[in-house]
């Protein structure tokens, strides 16, 4: 009873190997197959096409399995719709797409109402009816009014039920979608037919004939739509209800040829279930003619061919043998159907409970899966921004790393390094000329009565001529050539391949540009001088010693009157 087993196998194997154009066209010309009603053949493709599909393809897949929810029900499988249906209906959901989902919503009430799921079905028709209308779409609007009356139908009101399709029918009539007409025509028809049987059991006269009158005015408009505009399978069932109301009606004559008609169309197409029943409806037509014999014995016939009927078809069979018998008085014959017929009433409601219990099971995989790949998704996200929060502290770290890096080796007030790297460089300066031959000269330079400047002017003007100065002898020297503040007003300038006596003319130039350097524009009566202390020549030499000697240079300046350059 299950046919679960030959779903299609959803995942993808090769998302990256998807061919959207391909899988588009091959998708457009099932669609055209289907529409001739080549469900069988179309299905098989759609089946092999999912898998092509990659699960990202949200939308392809989604318009994929509502279409094969929508036709296998033709090909019986009801639980197949059902996962489709319910796998489209959670695409569409994700996608927030009102189309897809009322063609999800509406196929999932035809399979409900199928199942005898009355409130079911009108849930999902009531939402599709929802969707329709947002998207501002009239077919799709009919589609679900009609399943709507398939639901109240499988409700019992048949009233409520005609009053949906007739609703359905106007939109279907004003968007001129000649399949919606046809199918609201066909269910209207069929929904008639329901109220003769129900007109019949209080026989009441009135609304028995009204009842017969409906079905064979609406079964007369469906099989003309079919005859114009649908296939064989519509004309088919449409030509089924009208003979059915015109046996109700006592048409005979009129229902004959149709009845012959319906028999070449389901025979030769092989519809194999509308066979069986135009051959039920041939031996009823011959029990109304007044041959109850030759009709049950065709019923008894068709009952026991080799490949027995389902269970439904069975019991329109057997339904029809009880009422052959008891229209002739064989009213032992007829009990004995009738106790046939409540045994197979009990075994088909068994089996729809079963199926109802499969379909509800599927859709709660569904919903799980759902639920599961939507956790997924949250998963994922809150990973992406972990990450993302990760890597940004990581880089905030970065700089400051650089940060204190700089700060360490820089000197905050002048940008120039600071007295920390030049203990650190000069070694390597002086390692380096050692190793290259060549000579290095070191040079202090120091303001002269900076405390002087300090007072006079203020701390504020103090910095500022720190910063002046810094830039002053920064710009006055070789990229290449260290400069470091390595006091309260003292600078290291260390000149890789100058000699001491060229280093010396070098600071007499920049003695001379700070001495001739416009410090009343910072402030007025503002002036500037240095000393300079000078050692240096070719390695090998030891830094601290360089320095040492440089230092004493400073103070020899110092003591010789300031404003002047001293080599060791
Ligand atoms: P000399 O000619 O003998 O070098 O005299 P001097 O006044 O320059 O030397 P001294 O060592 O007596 O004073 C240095 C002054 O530098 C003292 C201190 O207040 C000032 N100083 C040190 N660092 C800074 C600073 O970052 N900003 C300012 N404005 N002043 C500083
Ligand atoms: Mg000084
Ligand atoms: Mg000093």
């Amino acid at each position: 009873m299950s046919d679960l087993r030959d779903l299609p196998t959803l995942p993808a194997d090769d998302p990256d190997g998807f061919d959207a154009v391909a899988f588009d066209a091959a998708f457009a010309s099932q669609r055209q197959l289907a529409a001739a009603g080549a469900y069988q053949a179309s299905n098989d493709v759609l089946e092999l096409l999912l898998q092509t599909c990659p699960p990202t393809e949200l939308r392809r897949r989604g318009e994929a399995l509502a279409l094969l929810a929508h036709q296998y029900p033709r090909l019986g499988r009801l639980t197949a719709s059902a996962r489709c249906a319910s796998e489209a209906l959670a695409l569409a959901e994700r996608l927030g797409d009102d189309l897809l989902l009322a063609d999800a919503l509406t196929t999932q009430a035809y399979v409900y109402g199928q199942l005898l799921m009355g409130r079911e079905a009108l849930q999902s028709g009531t939402r599709a009816l929802a969707a329709a209308r947002r998207a501002g779409d009239a077919v799709r609007e009919a589609w679900a009014l009609c399943r709507i009356g398939i639901a109240y139908s499988s409700l019992d009101n048949q009233a409520q039920a005609c009053a949906s399709v007739e609703q359905a029918l106007e939109i279907a009539e004003a968007s001129g979608a000649a399949e919606g007409r046809f199918a609201c025509l066909n269910n209207l028809a069929y929904f008639w037919l329901r109220r003769v049987e129900e007109a019949r059991a209080p026989h009441d006269a009135a609304a028995l004939a009204q009842a017969v009158a409906q079905a064979r005015h609406t079964a007369e408009r469906a099989t003309a739509l079919a005859r114009t505009s649908g296939g064989p399978y519509h004309v088919a069932v449409s030509v089924s209800n009208l003979i059915n109301a015109l046996l109700a009606g006592g048409r005979l004559d009129e229902a004959l040829p149709l009845l012959n008609e319906f028999g070449h169309l389901a025979h030769d197409h092989g519809y194999r279930t509308l066979a069986i029943e135009a051959d039920a409806q041939r031996a009823i037509f011959l029990r109304l003619k007044g041959e109850p014999q030759q009709a049950a014995l065709m019923l008894e016939a068709l009952l026991n061919a080799v490949s027995a009927p389902p269970p439904k078809l069975r019991r329109l069979l057997v339904r029809a043998l009880y009422e052959t018998h008891k229209s002739c008085g064989q009213y032992r014959e007829a009990l004995a159907w009738l106790e046939e017929l409540g045994g197979l009433e009990r075994q088909i409601s068994r089996e729809n409970l079963v199926l109802q219990t499969e379909v509800i099971l599927i859709r709660e995989q569904v919903e799980q899966a759902q639920a599961r790949a939507d956790s997924a998704v949250a998963d994922a996200r809150r990973e992406r921004a972990r990450a993302a929060h990760l890597e940004s502290e990581q880089q905030r770290l970065r700089e400051h790393a650089h940060a204190l890096d700089r700060a360490a080796h820089e000197d905050v007030l002048t940008g120039l390094h600071n007295r920390r790297h030049a203990e650190f460089a000069l070694p390597l300066l002086v390692d380096g000329a050692r190793m290259a031959g060549q000579v290095i000269s070191v040079a202090t330079l120091d303001m002269d009565h900076f405390k002087r400047i300090n007072d006079t002017h203020g701390h504020a003007v103090g910095d500022a001529v720190l910063q002046q100065l810094a830039q002053l002898l920064r710009h006055r020297l070789r990229s290449a050539d260290l400069l470091a503040r390595i006091g309260g007003e003292e600078f290291l300038a260390v000149l890789v391949g100058i000699a001491p006596q060229q280093a010396a003319e070098i600071c007499e130039r920049l003695r001379l540009a700070v001495a001739e350097h416009d410090w009343a524009a910072t402030a007025p009566g503002l002036l500037v001088r240095i000393s300079v202390g000078i050692a240096g020549g070719a390695p090998p030499l030891a830094a601290d010693s360089l320095l040492h000697r440089a230092d004493a240079a400073l103070y020899a300046a110092k003591r010789a009157g300031r404003n002047r350059v001293h080599v060791d």
